[in-house]
């Protein structure tokens, strides 16, 4: 028996991946929420960008990103590779074609930690396969406190953020869900539904053509005897 939301059908068809976008000022939970995703849900998987930004001591390159030249990335957008792409304090960041074209036809589903801009540009080229989450912090006291506890960036880069929080915040309505996190082990249920809901709308399910095709014929045959 197939599950309902299964990848593929008994036939081996598959119905189309979800791109599921998950955005919030950072220090509201996302990369929590992202992680606990990834390690409870075998069917998704996390889309690595491309960055000119100098890779952090605890980030893995292909991993968290591939950290490539500026030069290649002007490279990479010249030819059309990426998806998307934006310029963020100052970096460059993309979002490689061909991995997530080939994951959608496979059924496989892709998590995004992108920014508003790389959002609204992928509503324009890949709406129907897009679900974006917005996760708000409950206070902006609760946000401070979660960015002083990374240890990894400085009171400078903090303040940055935060700066940079006040505009996307002010970008909440550009999003299909909005979670407020003042929970985490709720507001992760409430993600997993999201994305459960996703998987089983009808625009992703051409996988089951045939199927209605068969029940139709067969009720036809029903009818007429
Ligand atoms: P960070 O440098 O802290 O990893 O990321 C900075 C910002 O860039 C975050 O808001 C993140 O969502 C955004 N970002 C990361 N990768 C991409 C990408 O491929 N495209 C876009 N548009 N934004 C990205």
């Amino acid at each position: 028996m197939v599950s309902e939301d299964a990848p593929r059908d008994a036939s081996g068809r598959t119905r189309r991946g979800v791109m599921l976008i998950i955005a919030s000022p950072s220090g509201a939970g996302k990369s929590t929420l992202s992680r606990l995703l990834l390690q409870t849900d075998k069917d998704i998987a996390m889309s690595v960008s491309v960055t000119t930004r100098p890779r952090r001591p605890s980030e893995v390159d292909g991993v968290h990103y591939r950290f490539i030249a500026e030069r290649d990335f002007l490279l990479m957008r010249e030819r059309g590779e990426l998806l998307e792409h934006a310029e963020v304090h100052g970096n460059f960041y993309g979002t490689p074609r061909a991995p997530v074209e080939a994951a959608l036809e496979d059924g496989r589903d892709i998590l995004f930690d992108i920014d508003v801009q790389g959002t609204l540009q992928l509503y324009e080229t890949m709406r129907p396969d897009v679900a974006s989450v917005f996760i708000l912090p409950p206070s902006i006291a609760e946000l401070e406190k979660r960015l002083a506890r990374r240890a990894e960036d400085d009171q400078a880069t903090i303040r940055r953020r935060l700066r940079t929080a006040l505009g996307e915040i002010e970008r909440w309505r550009d999003y299909d869900y909005v979670l407020v996190n003042d929970d985490l082990e709720r507001t992760f249920h409430d993600l997993e539904a999201i994305l459960k809901a996703e998987r089983v709308r009808r625009t992703r399910r051409d996988n089951l053509v045939p199927l209605v095709e068969t029940l139709t014929r067969d009720l036809g045959e029903v009818l007429s005897r």
